[in-house]
């Protein structure tokens, strides 16, 4: 019981001091913030190396880009560059990240796929580089 206790004291003191973490890491990274990870998925043998960025905002959570490469025994290597825009993201965020899927969409060479998931609008499309061609999911 006294273990229950201390673990909802200390998420309690985690979920009030939120907002002072959000502030102190939105001084300490900036704009940007990178991360890299590599993802193996064991039910289908894929591995992925994923890059991310992350474009900080001050109105909303920000969009994010993703650069990923997945590798599975029996496929080429595809990679894929994404922009995701939160659910609750902000026009800003939502006009740059649609920029940047315009801007991939016509410069793809290295890529074999370019999504755009664009949670304000509900939207979520492709651009399969090969075929030219855009696909609305
Ligand atoms: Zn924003």
């Amino acid at each position: 019981m006294e273990y229950i206790k201390k673990l909802v004291d200390t998420q309690l003191a985690n979920f009030r001091g939120k907002d002072e973490v959000v502030i102190q890491n939105r001084k300490k990274y900036g704009q940007e913030y990178s991360y890299y990870k590599k993802i193996f998925y064991d039910t289908d043998g894929i591995h992925e190396e994923q890059s991310t960025r992350m474009c900080m905002c001050e109105q909303c959570a920000g969009y994010r880009i993703i650069q990923s490469t997945a590798q599975h025994p029996r496929w080429d290597l595809n990679r894929v560059f994404c922009v995701s825009v939160p659910t609750y993201g902000c026009p800003e965020c939502q006009k740059q990240a649609q920029r940047i899927y315009m801007e991939m969409a016509k410069n793809s060479n290295n890529f074999n796929y370019i999504y755009l998931q664009d949670r304000v609008d509900d939207v979520y499309k492709r651009i399969d580089t090969a075929r030219r061609s855009e696909t609305v999911l």
